[in-house]
């Protein structure tokens, strides 16, 4: 058995954090690890009582009402976070404050903040320890479960207490965490914990009609919290392709890949799964060059139109000048004319290599990510909306990090310094780069 089974039973020394396997009846001891003396009462049982059911098609209106807004991390996280990760020297802290959090939610289940912030600061801390310390993961989850009275709180960390029983092969401990989940939530997030964790175990079970019926047979059918779109949407493409439908598989993939932000979060969803299941081996790679072209298009249409109108405005002198010369009305002063060709055809051609260039950066290049370190209106618009330039310092897998540049049409917006983007890299090019969204 796996530590993610569900009649065991851990809880984090208060602490140091460590993973701590204790009795179900509960009872005293001192943590191995650093002494703090470890109590606890009995296991309650933190099973959700099912809704009652209802007309589904009613309640997917009411979950789809739901859908398209993130949720806000709780006020006072922001200096714990750094990329949606705990930096190592802030750990203890965030130790103490989630073991102080959780006390206060025992002696007052009914605070609703505290439960809030207990549930953030459990994923968070999640984020940051997977893979290095997985049992103090799995003993935070159950710690926080035991603490959390609401619904759609408490369905959430079983889903994930039910995937990872997945990864460790323990279907039957994943049944045990689902069938104390409820089905018929009126909870988007609560409800898409269950259908994902639900279609993970299906999909462990090499039963994709189950994940297709849980799902929806594509994007649109069943709303999903934005937080699990990348994972649903590979689950389904995988059910897709296990069934034979590879190219519905790759739609379905690429689709949601060509959003922003879809094809990395679609590549981190299939990597961090288990080898063994080979999840959409066969749409993936067509899936992302679908996208490529997308992106390339998306990447220079704006300089190419903005080109040719240059270059056409440009050559309309040009175009007078030949007439005046045929009809042989031509005096030498209107050789100025030919100001007109010469710097609007010059810049329209420049802009029109530009956008060559991104086309065969994106099509071609090498993804990586890349780290705002400043914008720049370039001065060029194009229907009104400003053309800005993206100076960006790219990692990319294998190679030394590049400084390079990108430019997208958009509105100023919030302060993007110093954020994350996908981008493709070139080293043909090795000054530009072109961005994924
Ligand atoms: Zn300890």
């Amino acid at each position: 058995m796996g530590i993610y089974s569900a009649s065991d039973r851990w809880l984090p020394c208060e602490a140091c954090g460590l993973g701590i396997q204790c009795p179900v009846q509960g009872g005293t001891t001192s943590c191995s690890r650093c002494g703090a003396p470890f109590a606890a009462h009995a296991r309650p049982d933190t099973s959700i009582p099912h809704s009652p059911p209802s007309d589904e098609g009613q309640r997917l209106m009411r979950l789809r009402a739901q859908d398209g807004k993130p949720m806000l991390p709780p006020e006072g996280f922001q200096q714990l976070i750094v990329n949606s990760q705990i930096p190592p020297h802030k750990m203890q802290e965030a130790q103490m404050v989630w073991s102080a959090t959780r006390k206060a939610l025992l002696g007052n289940p009914g605070d609703l903040g505290a439960a809030d912030r207990l549930v953030w600061l459990t994923m968070l801390m999640r984020n940051t320890l997977l893979g290095t310390d997985d049992t103090r993961v799995r003993a935070l989850l159950e710690g926080a479960l035991e603490a959390l009275m609401l619904p759609r709180h408490r369905q959430g960390i079983r889903g994930h207490l039910a995937r990872g029983a997945v990864r460790e092969n323990d279907f039957a401990s994943a049944d045990q965490w689902l069938a104390g989940c409820d089905p018929n939530s009126e909870d988007l997030p609560a409800d898409s914990a269950f259908r994902v964790s639900y279609a993970f175990l299906a999909t462990a079970r090499n039963q994709p009609a189950a994940v297709l019926s849980m799902l929806g047979a594509k994007f649109e059918d069943v709303p999903i919290d934005d937080s699990m779109d990348a994972v649903a949407t590979v689950l389904r493409a995988n059910a897709w392709e296990k069934q034979g439908q590879v190219d519905s598989a790759r739609a379905v993939l690429a689709a949601y890949m060509a959003r922003g932000g879809g094809a990395a979060a679609v590549e981190s969803v299939v990597k961090s799964s288990p080898a063994s299941w080979h999840l959409c081996a066969q749409s993936l790679s067509g899936a992302q060059q679908q996208v490529r072209q997308v992106v390339a298009s998306r990447a220079s249409s704006g300089a190419a139109l903005f080109g040719w109108v240059f270059l056409v405005a440009g050559c309309i002198p040009l175009v007078i000048l030949i007439g005046l010369i045929a009809s042989d009305q031509f005096e030498l002063p209107m050789l100025f004319m030919l100001i007109f060709p010469l710097t609007f055809g010059g810049i329209g051609l420049k802009s029109i290599g530009a956008a060559r260039r991104a086309k065969e950066i994106a099509a071609n290049g090498l993804r990586g990510r890349g780290r705002i370190l400043g914008l720049t209106p370039t001065g060029t618009t194009v229907n009104d909306v400003p053309m800005i330039r993206f100076d960006l310092e790219i990692t990319l897998e294998g190679r030394p990090s590049v400084r390079a540049s990108a430019t997208k049409l958009m509105y100023p917006q919030g302060n993007l310094v110093g954020a994350e983007i996908g981008v493709i890299w070139h080293p043909k090019y090795p000054n530009d780069a072109v961005m994924e969204i």
